[in-house]
């Protein structure tokens, strides 16, 4: 189970706790939120992804 740290009381908290269980500080929403990571990692890849695919045709588009 994967765990995150309180922001509050810095208490280990599950990632799928809507709350601290330790000082019932609720956990950040926003892009730290529920799924806000993961999203954001995968828009990163894929950017990744785009961009290297074009330097490639570009490359390969130049060599020609
Ligand atoms: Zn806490």
């Amino acid at each position: 189970m994967a765990l995150t740290k309180c922001n509050t009381c810095k208490g280990m908290v599950s990632k799928k706790a809507t709350a601290c269980p330790h000082c019932g500080e609720p956990r950040a929403r926003g892009i730290l939120g529920r799924g806000g990571i993961e999203r954001a990692v995968h828009l990163g890849v894929l950017s990744l992804l785009v961009g290297i695919s074009l330097l490639i045709l570009f490359a390969y588009l130049v060599s020609d």
